[in-house]
């Protein structure tokens, strides 16, 4: 999992990863941009882990409250993705299973605009 400690081992640990270098690839040589720890989704922060899956170096993000992993929104189509999330019955059930608090989209997206 990415964290902004250990970010520059995390950058050259993806570096190596097999998604990287096919996505390197299928773009011309361009690197993927993806912001990590990217302002943007700090208003997700509080419910997700961002990363890359540790198998091939594909960007997730992994839901905290069910700790099912999604598409990182730089890699899919963005934040929508997992704000459907939150508010899906999987990710509800689980949460209540775990005993966690209900959270409305609101609370989770705050700093939305
Ligand atoms: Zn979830």
């Amino acid at each position: 999992m990415w964290s902004s400690e250990d970010n520059d081992q995390f950058i050259e640990w993806w570096r190596k990863t097999k998604w990287f270098h096919e996505h390197d690839r299928k773009n011309g040589y361009t690197e993927p941009k993806i912001i990590w720890g990217s302002p943007k989704r700090a208003n997700c922060w509080p419910n997700i882990y961002e990363g890359a899956a540790c198998l091939d170096g594909q960007p997730i993000v992994v839901c905290k409250r069910c700790s099912k992993a999604l598409k990182h929104p730089a890699v899919g189509t963005g934040n929508s993705t997992i704000e459907r999330h939150f508010t899906g019955k999987d990710c509800k059930k689980i949460s209540r299973a775990r005993g966690l608090p209900q959270i409305t989209i609101e609370e989770s997206f705050r700093a939305k605009v």
